[in-house]
């Protein structure tokens, strides 16, 4: 999860906000590992200092103290080391924080057997279970494993000691895990506030990620997304069995339209046609977008070649059905459309843009030929030209 979201950031962001991301989790999660480091050194120095003086110099009870105290300090120098790179991975801080925790479990182990040094071996192999789920488990489940790690080590004590020593072991193991839990707890709310923040940026994201696809005004894809998916249909649809079809779309006059009822009036058309478009992609599963100012394009698979008529027919009735007025109309005395269609097999074209083109010249001879009408060409099919009144053949295609 935490990967991806350093992916996004970087990929969304850059080098900048991506490092700022990552430095400020890890210096987060590092800082708290030095704290907790720092608390069990200055504890199990107490501890090794306290064997010397009140126990008749007790040097290997004090040595084992120290030697958590010391490694304690080398994690705490190397979280230190780490918080200073510039590129920290997800495996170091994990090393860290284990490594904190496995020192945690030592130090407590220790004050357990301490107490009674003939019967270690059950608490030791307690002491590698739990050091063992800790390499398994993310840091997140740390404060679940010391707590049970603290319930292992008391009831263990309080089987094989007697009272008066593993009332001892419960009060040493209640601190060295208290410390533990705070610990853990307080990375695990970092770590959710860091999660929390990362969700609302992804939402952000989402939205923006939308608006860069989106054409404002009519609410359907734009010639970007238009773009991007037309190639994507290219490389992953490679069923020689299906057609798969372009149409280009040019609103007939609309120069004399906008300067006849103004530029609102035009956009509340481009707004009506729009409308159109995302209902055909509703109805038929068409992909439609506004490709430039009044060009609108679409792409759909066909089974049957022949069937190409179905979506220009449909989309050609719902613009006539929209019956917007438009006067100055040189081919009819409402808004009309001129459609360039381009069919070809799948998998026969790679790139976009003589498909495109294909389809733009098909849209020219429509234009060419009297607007208000549809022209149809393809790799293998007749040129045939649609209009409201017949389907007309053009040429053979060879
Ligand atoms: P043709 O039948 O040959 O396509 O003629 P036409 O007048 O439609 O062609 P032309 O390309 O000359 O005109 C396109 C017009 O579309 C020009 C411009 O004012 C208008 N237009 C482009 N984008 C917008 C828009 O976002 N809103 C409005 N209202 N008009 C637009
Ligand atoms: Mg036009
Ligand atoms: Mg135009």
């Amino acid at each position: 999860m935490q990967k991806f979201i350093y992916w996004w950031r970087f990929y969304s962001f850059g080098r900048e906000q991506y490092q700022e991301c990552i430095n400020n989790a890890f210096i987060n999660n590092l800082a708290s590992i030095r704290q907790g480091n720092t608390l069990v050194a200055i504890f199990a120095v107490i501890c090794g200092i306290t064997p010397i003086i009140a126990e008749d110099y007790n040097f290997i009870k004090a040595g084992i103290y120290l030697g958590v105290a010391i490694v304690a300090i080398v994690i705490s120098a190397y979280a230190n080391y780490v918080m200073q790179q510039i590129n920290v991975s997800n495996r170091v801080i994990y090393f860290l924080i284990t490594l904190f925790y496995a020192n945690l479990m030592l130090f407590s182990t220790y004050f357990s057997t301490f107490g009674h040094p003939d019967k270690p071996a059950s608490l030791i192999f307690c002491f590698f279970i739990c050091a063992l789920l800790l390499f398994i488990n993310p840091p997140q489940f740390n404060f679940f494993l010391t707590l049970s790690a603290m319930i292992v080590l008391i009831t263990c004590s309080i089987i094989v000691k007697d009272y008066s020593v593993w009332i001892y072991d419960v009060v040493y193991t209640v601190i060295a895990g208290a410390i533990g839990l705070f610990f853990t707890w307080h990375i695990a709310k970092l770590r959710l506030g860091l999660e929390l923040s990362a969700n609302q940026l992804e939402d952000e994201r989402n939205k923006y990620v939308d608006q860069s696809i989106t054409d404002e005004l009519t609410q359907l894809r734009n010639r970007r997304d238009f773009m991007n998916t037309f190639q994507r249909y290219l490389s992953n649809y490679r069923s020689s069995d299906d057609w798969l079809c372009i149409a280009i779309a040019d609103i007939d006059f609309f120069k004399f339209y906008n300067d006849h009822y103004g530029h609102p009036k035009g956009d509340e058309c481009l707004r009506s046609i729009g409308a159109v478009l995302n209902n055909l992609k509703d109805e038929l599963g068409v992909y439609t977008a506004r490709v430039g100012g009044e060009e609108f394009a679409a792409l759909w698979f066909e089974k049957d070649a022949a069937h190409v008529d179905n979506v220009i027919t449909h989309w050609a009735n719902a613009v006539k059905n929209l019956a917007i007025a438009h006067e100055k109309s040189k081919v009819n005395e409402h808004v009309t459309m001129s459609i360039g269609v381009y069919v070809s097999k799948c998998g026969v074209y790679q790139d976009t843009k003589s498909l495109y083109d294909m389809a733009d010249k098909a849209l020219y001879t429509a234009k060419g030929s009297g607007r208000n009408c549809a022209v149809v060409c393809g790799d293998e099919i007749k040129e045939y030209k649609i209009t409201p009144d017949s389907c007309l053949l053009i040429k053979h295609q060879s």
